[in-house]
């Protein structure tokens, strides 16, 4: 009779009734382990805060929150709860990624239009199966589906990220693209961030042509609303733009038109101008520390975005034979064409230049105190896939600036979580914050590119296997 009991209450325990998430049979198919309290041991922990991964650490979930964590030999175990032998693999906080899309640069011949496709179906599973357990959809060009796919993930229909969500791009009154509305008065951009926010939209993006009298608008109208807001910017300059209040800048310095000689306020600058007076500009100017102190002054945040750009580099590597083979072979094609031709160019291009220039002052902009955060960007050439490019993304931060792997961790999951104002319950592992786990086989403290080797990813204490998430995507992506 007893030993019947302890049975019921051990059941009763396991049972996930805290999460109300009904998960449906797709998503269970991921799904490795889902149950209420759950026990790590033997980790090696990367916390996210930047400190030396610990050995023989325990962390001990609990209803999708991290309960305890601390030395293996002074755990409490709770009774009947699965516990889980990590025999020194590592454990790390879930990816807090910003600048994501749940869309692709995509082969087509219409002209104007951004060549873009939405991708409701690989894209949610390939960030969730590189560790991405927070994403920042940085820009919109399907809002609804955005909406709907974000529902679909938290209800449980889809396997993916938690997402913040970002508006369709605020423009000004002209863009070069006819999938964006143009705003031809302040007025009007005003009641774009509202219609949106109104919408379910928490966050915003304003595009290269803003001039300065609608960013001011489109800031005042999100700060309004307690709303956060980034931009790609071209007719308004970095500084001009930490003036008139923005919260943070996407591309690292790439976008930056501050050095442009002859700039005209309140104008693009000539096609091409930018990178050119990127790929010159002496780093170890005065000018260049004082126009980077003023955006830490300003508290303006930079998201790096080197993947998408590296793509445009003479010098990026072959790519990566899996990313290649999770593509459909119509985006296959595209992307290795262009590949071959940007490739070809004989170097160092404007672009060369520009993206060893840019990766210089990110890390400036780091170690004089700025918030350096991380993104993917999965468009430009095609090859910057969600998932891959994020690992890419976070490699260069190593490769290129020249952070050690712990700071490249760091910025890719507390400084993201800091960015979005959701430190409080993500991006390091700590008692009380959400179980965003990933279980690593390897090291990335050491070696930055074992992010590569995660296996497991645990989103608010369930459990995701990431190579059935991956091979449940190869040879779609680009079409599904
Ligand atoms: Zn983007």
């Amino acid at each position: 009779m007893r030993k019947i009991f302890v049975i019921i209450l051990a059941y009763l325990f396991s049972t996930p009734a805290f999460a109300q998430i009904k998960f449906s049979d797709e998503t269970k198919k991921y799904i490795e382990y889902n149950d209420t309290v759950m026990v790590f041991k033997n980790a090696l922990l990367i916390d996210g805060k930047g400190n030396a991964a610990k050995p023989n650490q325990t962390v001990i979930i609990s209803k999708g929150k991290i309960n305890w964590v601390g030395d293996d030999a002074k755990a409490i175990i709770p009774k009947d709860t699965r516990i889980i032998d990590l025999n020194g693999k590592a454990m790390m906080p879930g990816l807090v990624m910003l600048h994501e899309h749940m869309y692709i640069s995509a082969h087509s011949i219409t002209p104007r239009y951004l060549h873009l496709k939405q991708l409701p179906f690989s894209f949610p599973r390939l960030y969730l199966a590189a560790g991405a357990t927070t994403i920042r959809t940085c820009g919109s060009i399907e809002p609804y589906s955005d909406l709907r796919i974000k529902k679909d993930i938290d209800l449980g229909i889809i396997p993916g990220p938690s997402i913040e969500l970002t508006a369709p791009y605020i423009e000004g009154k002209e863009t070069i693209f006819p999938q964006m509305k143009e705003n031809k008065t302040p007025e009007e951009a005003a009641a774009f961030v509202n219609y949106w926010a109104d919408q379910g939209f928490t966050s915003f993006k304003a595009y290269m042509g803003v001039d300065k009298p609608t960013l001011k608008a489109a800031i005042d109208a999100a700060h309004k609303r307690k709303l956060k807001i980034t931009g790609h910017l071209d007719i308004v300059t970095y500084r001009e733009a930490a003036a008139l209040g923005m919260d943070n800048l996407e591309h690292g310095f790439i976008a930056s038109t501050d050095f442009v000689v002859d700039k005209k306020e309140n104008e693009h600058p000539a096609a091409g101008s930018a990178i050119k007076s990127l790929g010159n500009l002496d780093i170890e100017s005065d000018s260049v520390k004082q126009f980077i102190q003023n955006l830490i002054d300003k508290k303006v945040g930079i998201t790096s975005s080197l993947a998408v750009f590296e793509g445009a580099t003479t010098t990026q590597p072959l790519p990566v034979e899996d990313a290649v083979n999770a593509m459909s072979p119509d985006t296959r094609d595209f992307y290795l064409k262009r590949l071959v031709s940007v490739k070809s160019a004989k170097g160092p291009t404007d672009w060369d230049k520009a993206f060893v220039k840019a990766t210089k002052m990110e890390k400036l902009f780091y170690d004089m105190g700025g918030l350096l955060t991380v993104g993917t960007d999965p468009t430009g050439n095609g090859g910057t896939l969600a998932g891959y490019g994020n690992w890419r993304a976070i490699e260069l931060l190593v490769e290129a600036d020249g952070f050690t792997p712990l700071e490249a961790i760091k910025i890719a999951t507390l400084n993201g979580a800091i960015a979005l104002s959701f430190d409080k319950t993500i991006g390091t592992i700590e008692t009380g914050k959400s179980a965003d786990l990933l279980i690593i086989d390897g090291d990335p403290s050491k070696k930055i590119s074992d992010i590569r080797k995660v296996v497991y990813v645990f989103k608010s204490g369930v459990g995701y296997n990431s190579k059935k998430l991956f091979e449940s995507v190869k040879g779609k992506v680009g079409f599904n």
